[in-house]
């Protein structure tokens, strides 16, 4: 049995926090292989406008560029329309593998009305990852999560890691008010994001 983890985000810009979880992800979920995937036209989110896909898949490449085992994969890029997890997910089960989905607490808080939940628990494993900033939501996640149980019957897994308090949104903003992101994003991404005069 192969073992495949996903994580999938808008990632404009990915940053150091995204490369921590993914590392920890790996680690503890004993993956073979990760499949990094950025978003194409996100049903969860409002595209931030300059950016485009490819170069938001390209700052993924240069980030996991020395990360042994991801895959960055432009599969919702190319796809038409909406990105739906359940069609990714579709597209890389098989019988030789298990899928496990890694999702931040936003994305775990709304995960019940993503379209087809009860094919998503079907197809994979979901693995939450906290962020620092979201401790206010713990109690509510605790909740979250024993109800997917429930309607499920899939137990949601875990990951442990110190979290790294960055988001996308403050590295824009940083951009823009003309702030350093050193330490923020991969220096490979940073060196990208200001050849490219991104988020200006
Ligand atoms: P934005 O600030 O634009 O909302 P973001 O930083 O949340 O962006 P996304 O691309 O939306 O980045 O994130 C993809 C996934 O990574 C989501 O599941 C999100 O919860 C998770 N994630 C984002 N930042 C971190 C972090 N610092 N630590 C752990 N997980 C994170």
């Amino acid at each position: 049995m192969l073992r495949i983890g996903i994580y999938g985000g808008t990632f404009s810009p990915v940053h150091q926090g995204h490369v921590a979880a993914a590392k920890a992800f790996m680690e503890q979920m004993w993956l073979d292989v990760l499949y990094v995937i950025p978003t194409g036209v996100t049903p969860h989110k409002a595209m931030d406008g300059e950016v485009t896909a490819a170069q938001r898949l390209r700052m993924c490449e240069l980030a996991f560029a020395d990360v042994e085992g991801v895959i960055v994969s432009d599969m919702e890029i190319r796809r038409e329309g909406k990105s739906f997890t359940v069609d990714t997910l579709q597209a890389l089960s098989g019988d030789d593998r298990r899928l496990f989905l890694l999702l931040g607490t936003d994305m775990m808080l709304t995960l019940g009305s993503w379209r087809s939940p009860e094919r998503i628990f079907e197809l994979c494993y979901p693995v939450y990852i906290r962020r620092e900033s979201d401790q206010a939501l713990d109690e509510e996640i605790v909740q979250k999560i024993a109800e997917y149980n429930q309607t499920y019957g899939k137990v949601v897994r875990r990951i442990v890691s110190d979290p790294i308090e960055v988001s996308s949104t403050e590295v824009r903003e940083r951009i823009r008010a003309g702030q350093s992101i050193q330490g923020l994003v991969p220096a490979r991404v940073a060196a990208y994001i200001e050849e490219n005069g991104l988020y200006l």
